[in-house]
């Protein structure tokens, strides 16, 4: 089973994006912050990435940065949530290491669509 490590420091978000990734088959688990996001990916080595931008402590910048110096994470598809749509911050994410963003509100077609663009 694939493994998707959902971090994002709003429950209601991580419930919903669990939701519907837990109906597409694939393991969920979930961090609150940048930090326990980052012990977690190095734990499990998940095989896809949903990571919050606007979190205390490390944001979603600071934390796939430290992500990506995992030589285990270096490839691994890991996509910004984020209400920042701008076309600095889109150029500002892909350069921190993000595979691509999602703007919030995201809907369960979006992520879809996203994910399914991997393969
Ligand atoms: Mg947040």
């Amino acid at each position: 089973m694939k493994l998707v490590l959902i971090a994002d420091d709003s429950p209601s978000n991580r419930e919903f994006l669990a939701t519907i990734m837990e109906h597409e088959g694939w393991e969920v688990v979930e961090a609150g912050n940048g930090l326990e996001a980052l012990v977690m990916a190095v734990q499990r080595t998940p095989d896809l990435v949903l990571l919050d931008i606007q979190m205390p402590g490390a944001d979603g910048y600071a934390t796939v940065v430290a992500m990506r110096q995992q030589i285990a994470m270096v490839g691994t598809p890991i996509f910004a949530i984020t209400a920042y749509a701008m076309e600095g911050d889109l150029q500002k994410g892909l350069d921190a290491g993000f595979t691509g963003y999602l703007t919030k509100p995201l809907t369960r077609r979006r992520l879809l669509a996203a994910i399914g663009a991997l393969s």
